[in-house]
């Protein structure tokens, strides 16, 4: 696990709050958050903007955050998604804790408040504040209105509670086909929040869970079970994004009655009243993060996989050679608002490379590989390099030079333009690290293409500098052929071609896929780059930033991914 430290030092709403309600005693000693995804899907940076939010607020307040899964829709969850949800939240840094609902710390399945959601559903249509109603999909849409005027009660608004009771109950018995009833909590009609206006909270789905099975076929909807998982786990601040702004006063509805059922948690004395604050959701150019999109490419076969390099998942991004650290800094960075905005993707790679800069061990590889033979050079030697210019214990490593180089094409130029200093006719140029040769002639294949560059060396030059001073301005970055090592290389580039993807509307994004998001080449790398393990991250010098790819990589056939470019012209405003 990578480890936090300490960051975001803003003093954003959310802080602020949490820091009144700490001062005013309402946490009982503890401030305890939770982290909700539903196991439908892998996380996306959008999650993980909230999963730093979260885990980040329960650290900076010595507190705790509960990984709760939030299953209580039936059809599209898995354990696979559970898993690879918890794997992810690990890699990125953080760590659940607390009581837990069964084995492990801090972690919690909705679905175990199953018998205690059906329990309050119950008490609810006791006290007369909860009926079960049959209006169609279509009827109680009208029927609920719209804000501006207030809506019609349903038929069965006024059921007596024994009555209630006996269709919840049946409900529950499987004796209703889906939609036939639902359990609706009973508030109030009028109120220009349309949330407020007797909402489901139970519905009838005869579908099996991931986990239960058939035990249940009425499921509790999100608006009821949220506030309910809350409370019952002794949460004190509940942090979601701006969409369930509008949902807030049935949150505090539902937890008002938990209170007068008695069932709040006390710690130390304090009775818990969970309360929900909202925050803008993270959104990234030149991708799209709703799960329900992402998992259309993979089905599709757009990408390769959930992992894909490419995607805007927690698993694409390691793959892709992203680090836990820069993603968070990232999501330091965005900041905690209450405005929708947009991030630029290229601080997300700036916070990659400004990270892999200090840690990424350099290394040379050609990507682009044309010949280069030294005429007059003679055995081998060894030249031996830093493994990190920035870093003085890195150490070194030893790479063998010899006769014949694997120099990138573009640097050489049968032409040189203005500004090229680097190799051509009769010029010369230092191999990085070893000494300085020139170019005496070349050749060319059927296609006009150069396929060998002839040179000589200056024997003086081991080292890198001319005995007589004199000055050589190009440095260029080579592989000895006798001792390359052959590999794959996946240039990896921006998913869409188009800040906004979804500019057409969501049925129209696939148009703006980037045809070149992926260019696959053969290079040859240094030897050293061969006992790479999977997933090390490195710098190729004057290349990019690159890392073994954490699935196909083998020491014998060798396979980077390119995280980001070396350079990029954006800087974020500081
Ligand atoms: P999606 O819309 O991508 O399918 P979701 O909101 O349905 O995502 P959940 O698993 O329900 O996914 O989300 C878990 C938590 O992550 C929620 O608290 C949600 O508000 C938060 N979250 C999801 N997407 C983002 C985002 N883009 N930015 C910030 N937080 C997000
Ligand atoms: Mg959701």
């Amino acid at each position: 696990m990578d480890e936090v430290k300490e960051s975001d030092t803003s003093r954003h709403f959310l802080r602020q709050w949490i820091e009144e309600d700490v001062a005013a005693g309402r946490t009982g000693g503890t401030v305890v958050t939770r982290f909700p995804p539903e196991p439908n899907g892998y996380i996306h940076i959008g999650h993980a903007k909230a999963v730093c939010v979260d885990f980040g607020m329960a650290r900076l307040f010595g507190g705790e955050c509960h990984l709760r899964l939030d299953d209580t829709n039936p059809t599209k969850e898995s354990d696979e998604y559970a898993e690879n949800i918890k794997n992810d939240i690990r890699w990125l840094g953080w760590q659940w804790s607390g009581a837990g609902d069964g084995k492990e710390p801090g972690f919690y399945n909705a679905s175990n408040m199953f018998d205690t959601m059906y329990q309050i559903a119950e008490n609810l249509i006791k006290a007369g504040q909860a009926y079960c109603c049959n209006l169609g999909q279509d009827e109680w849409k009208e029927y609920r209105g719209v804000p501006e005027k207030p809506g019609r009660p349903s038929p069965s608004r006024d059921t007596t509670p024994e009555r209630n009771l006996t269709i919840f109950r049946d409900m529950r018995a499987g004796k209703y086909a889906d939609g036939e009833w639902c359990l609706r909590a009973k508030i109030d009609m009028a109120s220009p929040n349309i949330h407020f206006r007797d909402p489901v909270i139970y519905r009838i789905r005869h579908v099996s869970h991931y986990h239960l099975g058939d035990k249940w076929c009425i499921y509790p909807m999100y608006d009821f079970a949220h506030p309910i998982e809350d409370a019952l786990e002794g949460v004190t601040h509940s942090m979601c994004t701006l969409e369930f702004e509008v949902h807030r006063p049935l949150y505090d509805w539902v937890v008002d009655r938990l209170d007068e059922m008695g069932m709040l948690v006390v710690r130390n004395g304090v009775k818990i009243r969970p309360q929900q604050r909202e925050f803008a959701r993270l959104n990234l150019t030149y991708t799209v993060m709703s799960k329900r999109l992402l998992l259309q490419m993979v089905t599709e076969g757009q990408v390769a996989g959930w992992d894909d390099p490419r995607m805007p998942t927690v698993c694409g991004m390691r793959r892709r050679g992203f680090t836990p650290g820069a993603i968070r800094e990232f999501c330091d960075r965005v900041g905690v608002t209450k405005v929708e905005s947009e991030s630029d993707t290229a601080l997300l790679e700036w916070c990659v490379r400004e990270e892999l800069n200090k840690t990424a061990f350099r290394r040379m590889a050609v990507l682009d590989p044309v010949k280069l033979v030294i005429e007059n050079f003679e055995g081998t030697r060894t030249v031996v390099k830093p493994n990190n210019p920035l870093d003085e214990t890195s150490g070194s490593r030893e790479i063998p030079f010899s006769r014949e180089l694997w120099i990138d094409r573009a640097d050489f130029q049968e032409n040189p333009e203005k500004k090229f200093f680097r190799l051509g006719p009769d010029r010369e140029v230092r191999l990085a690290g070893a000494c300085i040769v020139k170019c005496v002639g070349y050749e060319k294949d059927a296609d006009g293409k150069v396929s060998l560059v002839r040179c000589t060396w200056d024997e003086g030059s081991w080292g890198g500098n001319a005995p007589d001073g004199r000055k050589v301005k190009g440095t260029i970055h080579w592989v000895d052929c006798a001792t390359g090592v052959k590999a794959e290389v996946r240039l990896y580039d921006r998913l869409f071609t188009v800040p906004n993807p979804l500019q057409d509307g969501s049925d129209q994004f696939l148009k703006y896929l980037n045809p070149d998001s992926l260019k696959t080449v053969t290079a040859y790398v240094e030897p050293a780059l061969a006992a790479a393990a999977p997933g090390d991250r490195f710098q190729f010098e004057r290349t990019g930033y690159f890392c073994a790819d954490a699935k196909d990589f083998r020491p014998e056939a060798p396979v980077f991914n390119r995280t980001v470019t070396l350079k990029d012209s954006y800087k974020p405003i500081t």
